[in-house]
């Protein structure tokens, strides 16, 4: 346990959902306090019942839209509040829109208000469908502003404006995290992510769906790394000048994560083709070199490992909804039919 003074109350806005509640459950294990503010609009209750159990966990039901009044005084916001997948932030684009825009208005405010360092979620889709291979903070992204993607990647670049204006300002401690690729227990089953994709149609004994050639590359980081790489980033003591990108720089064809898929899984069949998205990035990997010189970090789980460890999760989790383990053959029997 903490002691007092270094214990701290922590916002941890969008906590329910997948990178959300592991930051939660590793914030409580250091001793602090923790608020975990959610809509539940993509996040699950699963993912953070067993947190309710501590007593220095509180949950807090309520839309980032809304003005957020709290009675704590608060050390640290974390603004992880968004939908991340595509089919879910294109759902109520406008919302998507506004969720990132004015959600993160109102929890600078309250950073601002209450002193607290504030943790920007940003997103590798600010850098769009980049020209520029691998990506670096420096370079300013290829984002459609007008296609089905735009309420995301747009919602996400003007919320990184706003962390900058009122870092400037000098009204808030300001610290932007570019997110790449990550992956891990607590994913939705349905939330149309790469690897969850991959795995529940594996598990399922399904064909796994690869959009366009396969050939698009994604960098895939386990969600332990990035959690590790959020809170080195809060607690680094000057805040970096830019925005810092956490994310996995081992780059993989989508046909060769979903090759590994099949190796790993006995039941998974063949593989079909769909169109590609419209702006589907055609090359994803993070420069991290900021990340190592400022805050000393770097991924350290390989997709070898946690892969299995993120199947393994999803057996348990959709338990009773998966066919019988495959009999031998039986992949060979599909993957040719
Ligand atoms: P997620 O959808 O699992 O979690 C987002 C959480 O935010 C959910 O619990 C959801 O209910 C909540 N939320 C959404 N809109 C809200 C609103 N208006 N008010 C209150 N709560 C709201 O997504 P995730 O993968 O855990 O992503 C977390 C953050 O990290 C997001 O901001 C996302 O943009 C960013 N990010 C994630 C990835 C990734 O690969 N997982 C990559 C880049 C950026």
């Amino acid at each position: 346990m903490l002691k007092k003074t270094a214990q701290k109350t922590i916002l941890v806005a969008g906590g329910a959902g997948f990178v959300g509640s592991h930051l939660c459950e590793a914030l409580l294990r250091q001793g602090h306090r923790v608020i975990c503010l959610d809509s539940f609009l993509t996040g699950n209750i699963e993912n953070v019942r067993a947190l309710c159990a501590f007593r220095e966990f509180r949950l807090v039901r309520q839309d980032v839209i809304e003005p957020i009044r709290l009675s704590e005084a608060l050390d640290r916001v974390y603004n992880l509040a968004s939908p991340a997948s595509p089919p879910q932030y294109q759902a109520d684009p406008i919302h998507t829109m506004m969720t990132n825009v004015v959600g993160t208005r109102n929890l600078l405010a309250l950073a601002a208000e209450h002193g607290a360092t504030f943790l920007q979620a940003s997103t590798s889709e600010v850098y769009g469908d980049p020209e520029v291979h691998p990506q670096s903070e420096d370079y300013r992204g290829s984002v459609n502003c007008t296609g089905s993607r735009a309420c995301y990647d747009e919602g996400k670049r003007a919320a990184e404006a706003l962390c900058f204006d009122y870092r400037r300002r000098g009204t808030a401690d300001v610290r932007v995290a570019r997110i790449f690729n990550t992956y891990g227990p607590h994913m939705r089953a349905d939330d149309g992510r790469i690897v969850s994709n991959l795995i529940v149609q594996a598990l399922k004994g399904e064909s796994l769906t690869i959009y366009g050639s396969g050939e698009q590359t994604r960098s895939f980081c386990y969600v332990s790394d990035l959690v590790e790489g959020l809170m080195a980033l809060m607690e680094v003591g000057d805040a970096p000048d830019g925005a810092v990108n956490l994310g996995n720089p081992s780059e993989f064809t989508v046909t060769a994560l979903a090759h590994l898929v099949q190796r790993m899984v006995p039941s998974a069949a063949g593989i079909v083709h769909r169109p590609l998205p419209e702006d589907d990035p055609r090359r994803r990997r993070p420069d991290i070199r900021r990340a190592r010189d400022l805050l000393g970090w770097e991924p350290r789980v390989p997709l070898s490992e946690g892969l299995p460890q993120t199947a393994a999760w999803f057996v348990n989790h959709l338990a009773g909804s998966l066919p019988p383990p495959a009999r031998p053959g039986r992949r060979a029997a599909a993957a040719s039919a």
